[in-house]
């Protein structure tokens, strides 16, 4: 867990949660105690807690508010430069993307733009994106690289993540996606260029010790199964654990791929069989589900988090937030999809951008949850009961959100 920004440390009693939403459960009446960043105790409304002498104990008192853990965003791409907007436009009145990409629109642009980018100006444009989600309660964030496509581009996209990680309250999980898409430069040449993200990005990025994850995107006419599996072992030879972008418009095999390696999560899904489901229930592998993309993009199909969640797979929730098929950062809106396209309940909802993504990230211990030695980090819905969230669909009411400990948006804060 990342040290507290803001010296000096302080105690934060909150008090008067009425419910407080964890894992799918529901506890009424919950007071708890955070100290240097961590749940320290957690008790009844009626049980006083355990302060140490000359402590000081600052108090936010919820007045019979929801409740929950830190919203975990699990995969995003919130590191970019430039704007896709004109390629939205164009796309929703029927141009393909493959006209779009002809004259340079599409990833390529935003490679460029981000190519162009100063690290300070891509620090600004991340920044801005992460005050916004915080402001809806997310507390822990996974970025991805994958803008770059070339060495120096990529560490400076993992550059800037870990730049913000030590100025930004937002939790940051990096991962390497040097795989997103080959780039102009190795037009037609994808073994050259997954011999370099092999033999050269990976290595150095690791070295560098800028990421936790090493991801691929595994699809036609991108990247093909012995493709993708050669850029994951080397990530795992690395010490980078796997991710895979899996069956998001083609079911090749990323899935059954992702289970294989033991990957942390395969995300997308929207072109998932039965059979991949069935792989994937008995593993440990997080089926990570990007409703938002799906919309942004106008596909009909939707990934079957019914079945997934029927066949006991842990299903999370997240953005995608990205300049092309996903350009949103508001996760609350991701468990509105998840209820009204996916089949979900409001609780599993709930649980895929709390629970679920901290699983997708192997952060379970900490995150998802607010037990004893969890992360101080919660949201107070300007609500009494969670189930506002899915249902009041694009608007979040933060009434406050607390990040280790801190009171970083709501009663008394300057606001973002
Ligand atoms: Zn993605």
């Amino acid at each position: 867990m990342k040290p507290r920004l803001h010296a000096p440390k302080r105690t934060l009693l909150i008090d008067g949660i009425g419910r407080l939403f964890e894992r799918g459960r529901v506890e009424q009446d919950v007071r708890m105690l955070i100290r240097d960043g961590r749940v320290a105790w957690r008790g009844r409304a009626d049980e006083s807690a355990p302060t140490v002498d000359d402590e000081v104990v600052e108090h936010l008192d919820c007045g019979g508010r929801a409740v929950l853990p830190g919203l975990v965003d699990c995969h995003t791409h919130l590191v970019f430069g430039g704007d896709r907007a004109d390629e939205f436009g164009e796309r929703s009145t029927g141009v393909s993307y493959e006209r779009i990409a002809a004259r340079g629109g599409g990833i390529r642009s935003t490679v460029r733009a981000t190519r162009q980018a100063s690290e300070t100006e891509l620090v600004t444009l991340a920044r801005a994106r992460l005050d916004r989600m915080l402001a809806r309660g997310v507390t822990c964030v996974e970025v991805k690289s994958g803008y770059g496509l070339d060495l120096d581009t990529e560490l400076k996209m993992l550059r800037v993540v870990a730049e913000l990680q030590r100025t930004h309250p937002v939790e940051l999980v990096p991962t390497l996606l040097a795989a997103h898409t080959v780039p102009p430069e190795y037009e037609g040449r994808t073994e050259s260029y997954v011999e370099h993200v092999v033999e050269t990005i990976i290595p150095a990025v690791a070295e560098a010790g800028l990421a936790r994850f090493c991801d691929v995107f595994c699809e036609r006419n991108v990247f093909d199964v012995a493709q993708a599996r050669r850029v994951l072992m080397a990530g795992i030879d690395a010490g980078l654990r796997p991710k895979v972008h899996a069956e998001q418009l083609h079911r090749i095999g990323g899935t059954q791929l992702g289970v294989e390696l033991g990957a942390v999560s395969v995300d997308h899904l929207e072109a998932i069989s039965a059979e991949d489901i069935g792989h994937l229930a008995g593993s440990e592998t997080v089926a990570v589900l990007l409703p938002g993309a799906t919309l942004f993009l106008g596909m009909s199909q939707w990934a079957p988090a019914r079945a997934l969640l029927d066949a006991g797979v842990t299903v999370a929730l997240s953005t995608d937030c990205n300049p092309g098929s996903s350009m949103c950062d508001n996760l609350p809106l991701m468990t509105t999809l998840g209820c009204a396209r996916l089949g979900m309940s409001p609780a599993e909802a709930l649980t895929a951008i709390t629970w679920g993504k901290a699983a997708a990230l192997g952060l379970q211990s900490t995150r998802g949850h607010l037990g004893v030695g969890a992360a101080g980090d919660c949201l107070v819905l300007d609500a009494t009961d969670e189930a506002q969230l899915p249902y009041r669909f694009g608007e979040v009411r933060s009434w406050a959100v607390v990040c280790s400990g801190d009171v970083v948006v709501g009663p008394g804060c300057p606001s973002l």
